[in-house]
């Protein structure tokens, strides 16, 4: 079974994921000034991922919103009220073993401080089979 488990900055909270799907890079100016640079993120069934802690949210578009520790703030998850999906930032995953870099999502709107040069596809902005 694909399992991992991930955690806050101050370990005050912490999940378990099971079914993650590849890592993907999201350059959109929403995650760019939520993360500081570009999200890495992956994602499985909200049902797989078991979170202990608080965890509050806050939304940052009709549909979308993001998790962030209740105690040290650090980001944790980004939620697509419209998709049965919950996805998870890789750098709280305590381990990514088995999982890879599967590409680069809206490089329109990436920073043009940064290269993307790791020969990973890359889409303008969120190609419709990749939810
Ligand atoms: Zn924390
Ligand atoms: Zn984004």
């Amino acid at each position: 079974m694909n399992q991992h488990t991930g955690q806050c900055q101050c370990g005050a909270v912490t999940y378990r994921a099971e079914g993650l799907r590849d890592i993907w890079f999201c350059h959109c100016r929403q995650c760019r000034s939520l993360t500081g640079h570009y999200m890495a993120a992956c994602r499985t069934e909200r049902e797989r991922i078991d979170v202990t802690g608080e965890v509050r949210w806050t939304a940052v578009s009709q549909r979308a919103s993001h998790g962030f520790c209740a105690s040290c703030s650090a980001p944790l998850f980004w939620s697509n009220s419209e998709l049965p999906t919950l996805s998870v930032l890789a750098g709280s995953l305590d381990s990514t073993t088995g999982l890879s870099a599967d590409g680069h999502l809206y490089v329109a709107e990436k920073g043009d401080y940064y290269s993307i040069d790791d020969g990973l596809p890359q889409f303008a902005g969120r190609p419709a089979e990749r939810l």
